[in-house]
């Protein structure tokens, strides 16, 4: 593909200006010297159907869930109903200013208390906030409420129990608040090794972190026994919300001892992501911890919604204003749009699907943890083929038109390639993707190049992984463009 640069000629232009009836040097002139650049912008000249076509081009050149399969392991990139949308588009929700007093914001509000009642009902707990930005936020919001909570009973706890199956934010986000991380290993079934759990357990440890289901997709059987250890122990219990998708709508956090649950509105509730661009991470939290969530609260008075800064105890604010609001908008409309029975079959079909690409694959693929899985599965590239690596797989996949699942992630399977199909991929897809991961096998012992050399269709071909973060270019295109506006 050619750039845009490329496809300048001098002279040519997109747009035409209105006659101001002033010569070009006139209106130069109007400029006062110092704030006149020195040289004209290095601008690419050319005419607009080819500026549309360039873009055109580029933004087919784009690979999402509304071209194609998306199977990335721990983001349920599920298809997002366009009706979600029209909905965060309304005038009356995108156009608001947050600014505006209570009085006008009464159907914000609305759908801010609204959601939140929801998110209490299918966590099963009594408190939430829904400011937190994203999941790695609600980890952080979470874990200042545990600290705040210790400090508020004078107890010093300054561990963190991570099992090594959990979630690279979970550390990440204790490390950021302070608290000394404690690994804890898992056993041969994939789940945390209880008795390493009960030798870690002391006075000093504030809690535990758990990715619920865990990154290999796995359900911890003994849960509720988890909880009670660390309870008993004195310590709280954070669930890592993202895999919501295995369960929601058919057990409950609250039921299983959490003290913390984040969700991932923009996974589970179907708000498009992967681009960076906003989500938002509510906790839920149980009744030991709801005097010190984030303030301001919606609370509901009759009829009237205000927002409510009365909780002494609090942590504080962790976002402006409400949040990220058309997120909410959004996973409001999917909640109603789907009622009890519509988020049961979510998450069925997000664990049949996943279960039935396991099986179709495991026989070509080493499968670590052979059990039931829960709404995603990790397999190994591991000893496919002499000189073969995951990576190589991940690669062929995109010649085949499907995008590759998350790779080497989790860190406790070798050559990892984690597979969330999600529920919204009709069987015929499901399909096609085993048999294009079915024949790259047969390839990886026939034809390796084919593998080694892939992508073959792409623009760009094998990238360098890690150049870009060994060796950073950050300055020289900053450089020239200051140099390039340099006045006077
Ligand atoms: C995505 C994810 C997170 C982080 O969530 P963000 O919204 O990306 O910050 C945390 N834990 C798990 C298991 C996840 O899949």
């Amino acid at each position: 593909m050619t750039t845009i640069y490329e496809r300048s000629v001098p002279g040519r232009r997109a747009t035409a200006l209105a006659n101001l009836g002033r010569s070009e040097q006139e209106v130069l002139q109007a400029v006062p010297g110092e704030l006149r650049r020195r040289t004209p912008p290095r601008l690419p000249e050319v005419s607009q159907p080819e500026l549309v076509r360039h873009y055109t081009a580029l933004s087919r050149l784009n690979y999402g869930v509304d071209t194609g399969f998306y199977p990335l392991g721990s983001c349920t990139m599920k298809y997002n109903p366009k009706l979600h949308e029209d909905l965060a588009r309304l005038p009356g929700f995108a156009h608001l200013h947050p600014l505006l007093e209570e009085e006008e914001v009464q159907g914000a509000l609305a759908v801010l208390w609204e959601l939140g009642q929801y998110l209490k009902s299918l966590a099963g707990m009594p408190g939430v906030s829904l400011q937190p930005a994203a999941g790695a936020h609600g980890e952080l919001t979470g874990l200042l409420l545990f600290k705040r909570y210790f400090e508020d009973r004078g107890e010093v706890r300054t561990k963190i129990l991570l099992p090594d199956s959990a979630h690279g934010t979970n550390p990440a986000s204790a490390a950021m608040i302070g608290f000394q991380v404690v690994s804890i290993s898992s056993n041969a079934r994939g789940t945390v090794d209880l008795e390493a759990l009960q030798r870690a357990l002391s006075p000093e440890v504030a809690g535990i972190m758990m990715t619920v289901p865990n990154t290999l997709g796995i359900f911890e059987q003994d849960i509720l026994e988890i909880t009670e250890r660390v309870h008993k122990a004195g310590g709280l219990c954070y669930f890592d919300g993202a895999n919501l998708n295995a369960y929601v709508g058919r057990a409950r956090p609250g039921d299983m001892g959490a003290d913390v649950f984040h969700f991932n509105l923009h996974k589970t509730f179907s708000t498009p992501h992967g681009g960076g661009g906003p989500g938002a991470g509510p906790v839920a939290v149980s009744q030991r911890l709801v005097p010190y969530l984030p303030v301001p609260e919606v609370v509901r008075e009759g009829e009237r919604f205000r927002l409510s800064w009365d909780k002494p105890k609090s942590i504080g604010q962790v976002h402006p204003f409400f949040g990220n609001f058309l997120v909410a908008v959004r996973a409001l409309a999917y909640v109603l749009l789907l009622g009890d029975e519509g988020l049961r079959e979510v998450s069925a079909g997000a664990v049949l699907a996943a279960n039935y690409l396991k099986e179709r694959l495991k026989g070509t693929y080493r499968l670590p943890y052979d059990r039931m899985c829960m709404h995603e599965f990790v397999l190994s590239g591991e000893g496919l083929a002499e000189g073969i690596r995951t990576m190589d797989i991940a690669k062929r996949l995109i010649d085949y038109g499907f995008h590759p699942p998350t790779v080497y992630f989790p860190l406790i399977v070798k050559e990892a390639l984690m597979i969330e199909p999600t529920e919204t991929e009709p069987k015929e897809v499901l399909d096609a993707f085993a048999e294009a991961l079915i024949k790259i096998a047969q390839e990886a012992k026939e034809s390796p190049h084919l593998l080694k050399e892939a992508p073959h269709g792409t623009p760009v071909r094998r990238l360098d992984e890690v150049r870009a973060v060994r060796q950073p270019v950050l300055r020289m295109p900053w450089e020239q463009a200051r140099e390039d506006v340099k006045c006077g």
